[in-house]
C-alpha cells in the first residue's frame, strides 16, 4: 500500500465507508493519516469495579459472567450483560444492539469504558465503549484518540482503519523538513510524529509528536504567506530613492512635539526608506496615539522628493477628516493635498483625477476607491492605509504593476496579538506606538447591570446639559436562534435597536436630539447622521457597531455599551477609543447582565487596563484566534493542531526558521509550500 493510494484500498472500506470518508475530506491514505485526533481519552488506567465512583469516566478490564439477557420494548430492545473482575460485578445495558448477545466470550477479557452511574439497579457504565483485550488495543488500556466523526463512521472503526493504514505504510512517511531544521529545533521525524499523534505510547511521545506537527503547520503557513507576498518586497532603483531626507520643516509645522514613540517609529521608517528596499511596514497604535502625524511626516517627505502619496481611509467621513488635518499643515509647506471622495460631484472628481495624473497633486486622500483603475498617478511613491483596510495580495500586485514598488505603510488601531501579527504580517516589519500624547486623561471604565439604566440615562443627560455628547452602542442580538431566515431576522434586530432609541427619544431624552445609526442605512444617510453628530446637532448617537471605525468627535465623553458581553475585548477597547479624544473627562460604561465567569473576567480586564495590546492578548487567550480571523475575514486555512496562544514559542521558532531559509532547495518542502500557496492566494493581508 502506498500513501497516495485511495482509502478504499484498506480492508473493510466499501462504498458506504468511502462516502463517509469523502464527507470528512479524506480520499487518500495520506489524507487519512493526516486526519489528526480532535481529542484524547486517557484510558490507560484500569479501575477495579469495587472502586468505581459515581460520575467518573472509567475503564474496567472484565470477563462476562452468565448469559446475556435480552428484552424487547416495542421497537426498542435492551441487551444486559454482567461482567466481573477480581473485585466485583457490574451489569451493563446496551440499547438496540442485539448482536452483542453473542459477542462476549466467557474465556476472554474485555476493556469497557464509560461514565460510572450508581442507580437502583446497582453500578453500571453509561454509553460504554468496549474492546476485546489483546496485544494491541486501540480503544482502551492506553491513551485513546478521539476523531471528528460523520454519519456511518464510529470512533472504533476509524481507530482501526488508521491503525491499519499506519501499519501498511510503515516507513514510507518521508520528511519534507530538511535535516538541519529538524536538528536545529529538536524535532522528531515525521513518521514518528504521525504514528504518535494517533497512538502515543506515552505522554512524552505525544508531546514530541505534537511539537513537531505544530511546528510544521506554522512553518508551512508562514512560508506560504511569505512566498505569496515575497515578490512584493522589491528593490528600489537608485533613481527612485528619496534624496532629501530632511523632515525638520514638517516637524516645525506640527503644532506639537512628537512623542518618544512617534519619533522612534519615524526613525524606523526613515531607515527603511534609505535601505534600498521599498518600505513595507505595519504601524500599530491605539486610537489617539498619533499615527496620523507619522503619516504626515512620511507624505511630506515623499512630496519634497517629488513623489505622490495616496492615503486611504476606511470611510469617507474619516477621509474628509484626514484631508482637513493634512491641509492645515501642508498648506504652509507647499505640499498640495486633495480629497477624492465618492460623494463629490462628477466634475470635481474628474478635475482631481486630472490633476493627479499630471502630477499637480502631491497627496491624495480618499477611500479604497483610490486604487481603482481609472485613478492614475503621475509618480506614485507612497501608499498609506489607515485603520482596518489591508491590501489583498492581488491589490498589491496591481500597485506594483503601476510601474514601481511604492513604499507601503499600513496603520491599524486594532492591536493584534504578537503571535497573530507574526503569522499575518510575516513579510512586514512591525512598529508600535504604545505611548499616548501628553495631557490625555485616562477614560474611566465601569461595568454595570441593566438595573443601572435609569441612573446612566440621568448621567448622560447631565453631561449633555454641560455641552457634551454620548454614544450608546446596541449590538444586534439574535433573539430567536432557531430562525434562520437571516435577512428577516436582521431586520427584526434592527427594529429592536430602533425601538430602544425611540423609547429614549420620547422618554428620558425627550428634550435632547437623539440620532440612530445602523448597518441597514444607505451610506448617504449614515454620513448625514455622522456629520450631524460631529457638528453637535445630535447629542446622543444610538448605534449598532457601525460607529466602530472612523469618526473623531472630541466633544463626545460617554461611550455606553449595551450587552457588552457580545463584544471581544479588542472591539470594546476600540469602541472605548471613540471617547476621551478632547480635553473633557470621558467615561466608558459597559452594561451587561451576563453572569458567566469569563464575562466577569473580561469586564474586569476592561475596567483595569487601557492598554489595547494587553487586552488583545487576553482576547486571544479567552476566546481563541477565531475571533481575530473572523473579524479580519482572512480566510486563512484553518489550523489543525497549532494554537496561536499556547504555541507561541513554537511559532517564533518556526518563523525564525522560515526567515533564515534563504531559498527552498529541498524539493519535498517546495512542493508542500506550493500546495498551500494556492490556498492563501486570495487572502487579504
Ligand atoms: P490615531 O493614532 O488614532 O490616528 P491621531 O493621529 O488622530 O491618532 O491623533 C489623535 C490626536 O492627538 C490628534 O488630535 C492629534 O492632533 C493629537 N496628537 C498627535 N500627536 C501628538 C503629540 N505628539 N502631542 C500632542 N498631541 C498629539
Ligand atoms: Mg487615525
Amino acid at each position: 500500500m502506498r500513501l497516495t493510494d485511495g482509502v478504499e484500498t484498506l480492508k473493510s472500506v466499501g462504498e458506504a465507508r468511502l462516502t463517509s470518508f469523502n464527507r470528512l475530506g479524506i480520499s487518500t491514505i495520506s489524507d487519512l493519516l493526516e486526519f489528526f485526533p480532535r481529542d484524547y481519552l486517557d484510558r490507560g488506567k484500569i479501575s477495579p469495579i469495587a472502586e468505581l465512583g459515581h460520575g467518573q469516566m472509567a475503564t474496567i478490564l472484565v470477563s462476562r459472567v452468565g448469559n446475556a439477557q435480552f428484552r424487547q420494548f416495542g421497537n426498542k430492545n435492551v441487551t444486559r450483560i454482567y461482567f466481573s473482575d477480581d473485585t466485583g460485578q457490574i451489569g451493563i445495558s446496551w440499547f438496540n444492539q442485539p448482536y452483542l448477545k453473542q459477542v462476549f466470550a466467557e474465556r476472554d477479557k474485555y476493556y469497557i469504558s464509560g461514565r460510572v452511574s450508581w442507580g437502583v439497579a446497582g453500578i453500571t457504565l453509561e454509553n460504554p465503549d468496549w474492546e476485546k483485550a489483546g496485544a494491541d488495543n486501540l480503544s482502551a488500556g492506553r491513551i485513546v484518540p478521539v476523531y471528528k466523526l460523520t454519519a456511518g463512521m464510529t470512533q472504533k472503526v476509524l481507530r482501526g482503519l488508521i491503525r491499519q493504514a499506519l501499519d501498511a505504510t510503515s516507513g514510507q512517511i518521508a520528511d519534507f523538513l530538511p535535516q538541519d531544521i529538524l536538528q536545529a529545533h529538536g524535532l522528531c521525524h515525521r513518521g514518528f510524529a504521525v504514528e504518535n499523534i494517533h497512538f502515543p505510547a506515552c505522554g512524552e511521545d505525544f508531546y514530541t509528536a505534537r511539537k513537531r506537527l505544530v511546528f510544521e503547520e506554522l512553518f508551512l503557513l508562514q512560508a506560504a504567506l511569505l512566498t505569496a507576498k515575497g515578490h512584493l518586497k522589491q528593490k528600489i532603483t537608485p533613481t527612485d530613492m528619496f534624496e532629501n531626507m530632511d523632515i525638520n520643516p514638517i516637524l516645525q509645522a506640527l503644532p506639537y512635539e512628537l512623542t518618544g514613540d512617534q519619533s522612534k517609529v519615524i526613525n524606523e521608517i526613515l531607515a527603511d526608506i534609505s535601505s534600498g528596499y521599498a518600505l513595507n511596514r505595519l504601524l500599530q497604535g491605539d486610537v489617539g496615539s498619533g499615527k496620523t502625524a507619522v503619516a504626515m511626516v512620511l507624505c511630506y517627505l515623499a512630496g519634497v522628493n517629488r513623489f505622490q502619496s495616496a492615503v486611504m481611509a476606511p470611510t469617507e467621513t474619516l477621509a474628509t477628516q484626514h484631508y482637513h488635518a493634512f491641509s492645515e499643515i501642508f498648506g504652509k509647506l507647499g505640499v498640495k493635498c486633495a480629497l477624492l471622495s465618492g460623494s463629490m460631484k462628477a466634475k470635481e472628481k474628474r478635475e482631481v483625477k486630472a490633476r493627479l495624473s499630471n502630477g499637480e497633486i502631491d497627496v491624495i486622500i480618499g477611500t479604497h476607491a483610490l486604487l481603482q483603475e481609472n485613478v492614475e498617478f503621475a509618480r506614485l511613491g507612497l501608499v498609506i492605509t489607515d485603520e482596518q483596510h489591508r491590501f489583498g495580495v492581488r491589490q498589491r500586485a496591481a500597485l506594483n504593476s503601476k510601474g514601481r514598488a511604492p513604499h507601503i505603510l499600513v496603520m491599524t488601531a486594532t492591536p493584534i496579538p504578537r503571535s497573530l501579527a507574526m503569522v499575518l504580517y510575516g513579510d512586514m516589519d512591525i512598529s508600535a506606538i504604545r505611548q499616548m500624547p501628553p495631557g490625555r486623561q485616562p477614560i474611566d471604565t465601569y461595568s454595570v447591570t441593566k438595573a443601572y439604566h435609569q441612573r446612566l440615562f440621568a448621567f448622560i443627560k447631565k453631561e449633555v446639559e454641560e455641552g457634551r455628547q454620548a454614544y450608546i452602542i446596541c449590538p444586534l442580538i439574535q433573539k430567536d436562534e432557531d430562525e434562520d431566515e437571516s435577512g428577516a431576522q436582521n431586520k427584526q434586530e434592527i427594529t429592536q435597536v430602533i425601538k430602544f432609541a425611540e423609547e429614549l427619544k420620547t422618554g428620558d431624552f425627550a428634550d435632547i436630539s437623539v440620532g440612530i445609526l445602523h448597518g441597514r442605512m444607505k451610506p448617504a444617510e449614515k454620513n448625514a447622521i455622522m456629520s450631524a453628530f460631529a457638528n453637535n446637532e445630535i447629542q446622543v448617537l444610538v448605534s449598532t457597531t457601525v460607529v466602530e471605525v472612523g469618526i473623531n468627535v472630541p466633544n463626545a465623553t460617554i461611550m455606553m455599551i449595551e450587552n457588552a458581553e457580545r463584544f471581544g475585548l479588542s472591539q470594546l477597547h476600540q469602541l472605548r477609543g471613540r471617547v476621551g479624544r478632547g480635553q473633557h473627562k470621558s467615561y466608558c460604561i459597559l452594561v451587561t447582565d451576563a453572569k458567566s465567569k469569563v464575562t466577569k473576567q473580561r469586564m474586569e480586564a476592561m475596567t483595569k487596563t487601557g492598554d489595547g495590546f494587553v487586552l488583545s492578548e487576553m482576547d486571544l487567550e479567552l476566546r481563541g484566534p477565531g475571533e481575530f480571523f473572523g473579524t479580519m475575514q482572512h480566510g486563512l486555512p484553518r489550523l489543525l493542531l497549532a494554537n496561536l496562544y499556547k504555541d507561541m514559542e513554537v511559532l517564533a521558532a518556526a518563523r525564525e526558521a522560515v526567515i533564515n531559509m534563504r531559498e527552498v532547495s529541498h524539493i519535498p518542502l517546495k512542493n508542500k509550500i506550493d500546495k498551500l500557496l494556492t490556498k492563501v492566494k486570495g487572502v487579504a493581508l
